[in-house]
């Protein structure tokens, strides 16, 4: 075992493919459904939204696939991304444990975010894409595609959820910096928008509204513009992968194996991409390392949700797919962690969840916060508030090995710093946050609005 603290890769250790876990599921993948036909979708049909290189990604049954030369050029511009040992921490908690963490908030809009951004707008600027439409939240996916659409040389039109629009501004700022369009949804740019707005002029917006309107948009270009999401599909969990593949590199200088991995889950993405490539230790060489995706306990898709067929967003304009889902009109409350506020899960962290590969853990804002400032206190970085899910965990199990005595190799993916966060820490810190108790009643009424899917 190494004693150092700071695990960093030479450049020539960034992965030269992606790892796709289509080829080692242990479960069928389910069919994706037409969300007017409820039949199996053609490539035709995606077509529409997403240029036919991603979509082959999306189906494809190859284990790794090459990661071009001109993503990896940019990819450099950060990563490798380094993996701590979070020894601070540690004595904190006065752990037998080892704590490592993966550090995404390294790259240069401070998530995760632009692992997949970039290769999305390099493939569809090969495809002869001239222009993307994609939503954002609180401008995370945003700011991640903005840089990528700028490197590339693509056009781009955001939607943005107009509360955040307005009330959080800086994350606007460097999408425009980037040169990208931002428009507050709804808008009075699209038929959906328009039909919001008359029914009510001041509504604040929502991802499941501004996914409809960045949709419709792509939709109705004949074929000028392209859509791009952020999470959920199973070519940007793929896309993600070069941090566990990475993590594997680094948890061998440090000299160990973790008995666990964790990471917080939203859609599914940077909770993929660090664990699918210690999932496929554990399929093909029998490693058991125990893998845990952490939500929130208000928008609990995995704990408390039903895996069944689903829309993928709110207006049943997006594909239907076999997921954990709370429905896709179940309107989660306003947590902080505004990035796992999403009603369903990827389809593949989804099927491993249900087939008992992956476990999920459902935790309350506040012991997220209480855990996010424990662990900034240790190791001086901020995290994301969705990325404080996973550390909350980190430290329970560390807690737990205490209480045990066991000396357990925990390891988490620190998805984000939270630097355009810190209204909700000053919140938290004034003792103005609050837990939201799992909105039972709302699931309910949501889930009687299943597709009908005939299977
Ligand atoms: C968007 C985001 C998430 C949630 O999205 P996933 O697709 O589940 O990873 C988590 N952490 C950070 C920092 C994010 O920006």
């Amino acid at each position: 075992m190494s004693d150092q603290h700071k695990f960093v890769l030479d450049e020539s250790k960034l992965p030269k493919a992606w790892y796709n876990i289509n080829a080692d599921l242990p479960v069928p993948p389910q069919p994706v459904l037409h969300p007017g036909t409820m039949e199996p979708v053609t490539p035709d049909f995606l077509g529409v939204l997403f240029p036919m290189n991603l979509i082959m990604q999306e189906i494809s049954p190859e284990r790794w696939i090459e990661i071009p030369e001109p993503v990896r050029d940019v990819y450099k511009l950060w990563r490798p991304t380094p993996m701590y040992r979070a020894t601070r921490l540690e004595k904190a908690l006065d752990t037998p444990a080892h704590i490592y963490y993966k550090y995404e908030g390294v790259s240069p809009v401070g998530s995760h975010k632009p692992n997949t951004a970039v290769p999305q707008a390099f493939f569809n600027k090969e495809a002869g894409t001239k222009a993307l439409t994609t939503e954002t939240g609180a401008g995370q996916w945003g700011s991640a595609l903005a840089m990528a659409c700028n490197f590339f040389g693509l056009d781009l039109e955001i939607y943005m959820v107009k509360v955040s629009y307005h009330q959080k501004p800086y994350r606007r700022i460097i999408m425009e910096n980037f040169g990208a369009n931002v428009y507050a949804s709804p808008t009075d740019r699209t038929q959906f928008g328009k039909s919001v707005l008359a029914k009510d002029p001041n509504n604040n917006g929502s991802l499941g509204m501004a996914i409809s309107e960045a949709v419709e948009v792509a939709a109705t270009s004949n074929g000028a513009k392209k859509y791009s999401l952020g999470s959920v599909l199973g070519h940007v969990l793929m896309h993600q992968t070069v941090i566990g593949i990475e993590s594997l590199q680094q948890m061998e200088m440090a000299g160990e194996y973790p008995d666990m991995v964790i990471g917080c889950a939203g859609g599914g993405s940077n909770f993929a991409g660090f664990t699918y490539p210690f999932l496929h230790k554990n399929f093909t060489e029998k490693k058991g390392t125990k893998v845990i995706a952490v939500e929130p306990a208000s928008c609990p898709s995995l704990t408390k949700g039903k895996y069944t067929f689903d829309y993928g967003d709110t207006a049943a304009m997006a594909p239907i797919m076999k997921m954990y889902t709370l429905g896709h009109t179940f309107m989660p409350p306003g947590i902080h962690a505004g990035g796992l506020r999403y009603h369903g899960m990827a389809a593949s962290v989804s099927a491993m969840v249900d087939h008992g590969d992956i476990e999920a853990r459902a935790v309350q804002q506040l012991e997220t916060f209480a855990a996010a400032v424990q662990f900034s206190k240790a190791e001086g970085i901020i995290p994301a508030p969705e990325s404080s899910h996973a550390v909350c965990v980190a430290i329970q199990e560390a807690l737990k090995c205490k209480r045990d005595g066991t000396k357990k190799v925990i390891a988490f993916n620190l998805s984000g710093h939270g630097h355009f966060d810190m209204t909700a820490y000053d919140d938290y810190h004034q003792g103005k946050l609050q837990d939201f108790e799992y909105p039972k009643a709302m699931v309910e009424e949501a889930m009687t609005h299943l597709p009908k899917v005939k299977l």
